[in-house]
């Protein structure tokens, strides 16, 4: 199968979203009048990101959900993606499911594929995805896209769903943590097929004042609202193992720690809010069917501060990194 029989076969579907889909040489998008474009990209590389030989439906799942999770973290309502796709070889065994799980998740938020690149090379994908937000570059607000930077001391700190589920499905795939079968299908699950929260954000438009997702760890990416804010904040360490389904199990304490406040691949939502929204916070997460938890507040003080029962600091370490030190390590047994 050539490269024009490949894209044709299982890449190219109807797209009535667009003015102008997979077929030449640019794709054309439409926005409606007041709506703003939200642009995000992420690439995953075998065995940087995945399994080589991992389930190529949930690989086709994950690509997309890791890029609707970063709409989901500006509030941006998800129209379209481009897929650029580096292939070993035209392989109907692997591309069918792969297609499939790709195009289940775009269906299920109304994302059109509307144009990509296709290559023989190592297996690689990368996915731009559009979204829209309302916005008015010349107007007094210019977006109301949720931005990493606008939390405020006294606003208090959230994170959806669960946390370390991944990491610990890592753990136990790499073989330094053996999970029970219940908790390991769980785990695996979150880490295979991540629920991008977009309805939630969209749900925290004008409530949350600073939202990012969680994708390196939670330490490191509410780190980067910090930083944006130029805020403090301070976290009670029992609400955010709370969040944590398998943290009551007997999972060394230590790597439950690590994993919760560090793991990444949760694509949670992280976010904040004035403690004056908190009503409108409970109504966006029952209205889009997301659990939801205080996990802390933003202070003015510089810094992240993870406090015990007794309010005293823990020493915490930093989220996952590709080019710190210790990144080979920590992951290359998945190459
Ligand atoms: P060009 O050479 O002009 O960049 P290509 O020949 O690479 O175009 O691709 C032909 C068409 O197929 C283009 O519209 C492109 O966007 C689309 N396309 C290529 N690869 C993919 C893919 N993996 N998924 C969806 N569309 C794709
Ligand atoms: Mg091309």
């Amino acid at each position: 199968m050539g490269e024009f029989e490949l894209i044709k076969r299982y890449f190219t579907r109807p797209s009535p979203g667009a003015v102008l889909g997979v077929g030449d040489d640019s794709a054309i998008l439409q926005t409606a009048p007041g709506m703003q474009l939200a642009i995000s990209t992420d690439m995953l590389i075998a065995g940087r990101h995945f399994f080589p030989d991992v389930d190529p439906y949930s690989l086709g799942h994950k690509a997309l959900a890791v890029n609707l999770s970063d709409l989901a973290a500006c509030g941006a309502r998800p129209m379209a993606f481009t897929l650029a796709l580096s292939l070993p070889s035209a392989d109907a065994a692997w591309l069918e499911p792969f297609s499939a799980g790709l195009w289940a998740l775009a269906d299920a938020h109304g994302c059109e594929l509307i144009g990509g690149d296709t290559t023989r090379g190592p297996l690689t994908l990368c996915i731009t995805v559009f979204g829209e937000v309302p916005g008015d570059a010349k107007g007094p607000t210019r977006t109301l896209a949720l931005l990493r930077s606008g939390a405020q001391a006294g606003d208090d700190i959230y994170v959806s769903g669960t946390l370390g589920e991944a990491a610990l499905g890592l753990q136990h795939q790499l073989g330094r943590l053996q999970l029970d079968a219940l908790a390991a299908a769980a785990c695996r699950a979150r880490l295979e097929r991540p629920t991008p929260r977009v309805a939630l954000g969209l749900a925290l438009r004008g409530i949350a004042s600073a939202c990012a997702d969680v994708s390196d760890g939670l330490l490191g990416d509410l780190g980067h609202i910090l930083e944006r804010s130029s805020v403090g904040a301070q976290l009670d360490n029992a609400a955010v193992l709370a969040t944590c389904p398998w943290a009551t199990s007997d999972i060394d304490a230590q790597l439950l720690h690590d994993c919760v406040l560090n793991g990444g691949d949760d694509y949670e939502l992280v976010f904040t809010a004035a403690p004056a929204h908190a009503a409108a916070v409970a109504a966006a997460a029952h209205a889009s069917g997301t659990p939801v938890q205080r996990i802390g507040r933003i202070d003015g003080r510089p810094g992240l501060r993870v406090l015990d029962g007794a309010g005293l600091a823990l020493a915490t370490s930093r989220s996952f990194d590709h080019f710190s030190q210790d990144a080979n390590m920590q992951r290359s047994s998945a190459t």
